[in-house]
């Protein structure tokens, strides 16, 4: 398919010959070594690997540098990893910890113009045009999200409304009164931004908006439908994270089957999650990154902990790079119920299924004596609620029937009022674990 208005291409490297592209990830993984053998903690990890730049030969030989880990970028709290002067760094992001400090990556002037390349080319595989104007709802700050894709859509030429996080019931007028083609934010964000705008009275879909970019957080198909539906947009799938350097790493073409990653920058690999060999294509496995060209802080064969499989078949776009498919979870945060491994995006596809069930939910897991317990807790949307206990009652064996047919397993469901339980403006938090560390098998490799 040849560049067109439905299928721009934003740099010609998304369309190099595979065997091309081969030999320019190989002279780059050895420039990125070398980079990265600047730092104490790459020059200690290759020593000890006994794995020179020149040694790497061919692509598997990748293989024989071990992982890096999210344990490793907080030993080296905060810049241990950085392979440049202080002198040279541009610009500081970093990602919350769920407890403490947060892990800090650092960019040079370089590094920022070859990441907001990288937005931009999933921005106008999504159809981005210098005339459209985007109303971007990701936080702007030590996070990714908002940063990244701000550089990302003034470098395409459109115009960006910097609203930031929070205040929906503002982020509702804003839409209304200035009339933005685009949204960015989490899809999470964006259904809820629907549902306040639907509950003051108004119809999302007249919003006006054309589609949206959205990431940040896994979600499901059922759930691009459901953000399709209320606000009347195409939604479009990106990825990113801010150890491999931010949103860019991947993003969906207009055939929407898989997010090409940018392989001219990033070496992508699929390994299972326990044995960390390497999966098949299409089989489901953790990702692993090593990035080729980034400066100020390289990384080698990064765990990313995100669960998706990879499709290299040719693409009708043109665009060369492999595909991921959407991250299905994290291996640690799938959990493990009386033996079954589950991901909260099954238990989001199963309430997706049932009408009346709203994609709000909380799953709590707990052995009180020596079997597991899961309890699913789930709004019901606000036209389904209703006092009748019959009504209840079968909408409630719906949710069980389908949980049970998508995980195998059963679980409790309770059924909770429309709103009940809260709304998180970043990612949702959907797995409560109340079981003690170190239940066998629940901790990957
Ligand atoms: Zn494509």
């Amino acid at each position: 398919m040849a560049p067109s208005a439905e299928n721009r291409v934003w740099d010609p490297a998304e369309l190099l010959p595979r065997a091309r592209l081969a030999e320019l990830q190989l002279e780059r993984l050895r420039a990125s070594v070398s980079r990265a053998g600047v730092t104490p903690f790459y020059d200690g990890v290759l020593s000890r690997a006994g794995v020179a730049p020149g040694d790497l030969r061919t692509l598997d030989d990748l293989r024989r540098i071990p992982f890096t880990t999210k344990d490793d970028l907080r030993a080296h709290y905060p810049l241990g990893l950085l392979a440049v002067p202080r002198a040279e760094v541009a610009r500081i992001h970093g990602s919350s910890g769920t407890t403490g400090k947060p892990t800090f990556v650092a960019y040079t002037h370089g590094d920022l113009e070859r990441w907001s390349g990288l937005c931009a080319r999933f921005l106008v595989a999504g159809g981005l045009r210098p005339d459209h104007l985007v109303h971007v709802a990701f936080g702007y700050g030590l996070f990714t999200g908002g940063f990244g894709l701000h550089q990302g859509i003034e470098r395409v030429g459109a115009g960006i409304v910097p609203v930031a996080g929070g205040n929906t019931p503002r982020q509702v007028m804003l839409l209304r009164d200035l009339r933005p083609d685009v949204l960015v934010c989490t899809p999470s964000y964006a259904l809820h931004i629907a549902e306040v705008a639907r509950a003051d009275g108004g119809d999302p879909r007249e919003l006006g908006l054309a589609f949206g970019h959205f990431g940040g957080e896994p979600w499901t198909e059922e759930m691009r439908f459901e953000i399709e539906r209320e606000l009347g947009i195409r939604a479009f799938n990106n990825y990113g994270l801010s150890e491999v350097i931010g949103p860019g790493v991947s993003g969906e073409c207009a055939a929407r089957t898989g997010m090409h990653v940018a392989e001219d920058h990033f070496l992508v690999e699929c390994v299972d999650p326990w044995t960390l060999e390497p999966v098949a294509d299409g089989e489901v496995g953790e990702l692993v990154f090593t990035s080729l060209t980034k400066e100020a802080m390289p990384i080698l064969r990064y765990r990313t902990r995100d669960l998706a499989a990879l499709d290299r078949s040719p693409c009708p776009c043109g665009r060369t790079g492999a595909r991921m498919s959407r991250v299905v979870g994290r291996s640690d945060d799938m959990f493990i119920v009386r033996g079954v491994n589950v991901f909260p995006s099954q238990i989001e596809e199963a309430l997706l299924r049932v009408e009346g069930a709203a994609p709000h939910y909380v799953i709590e897991i707990a052995r009180p004596g020596t079997l597991d317990e899961a309890v699913v807790r789930v709004e019901i949307r606000p036209g389904d609620f209703s006092d009748e206990m019959r009504h209840m009652v079968a909408l409630r064996d719906r949710i069980d029937h389908e949980i049970h047919s998508i995980t195998g397993i059963r679980m409790t469901v309770e059924l909770v009022a429309p709103s009940a339980l809260g709304r998180s403006e970043g990612k949702a938090r959907r797995v409560i674990d109340h079981r003690r560390a170190g239940v066998p098998g629940r901790d990957p490799a």
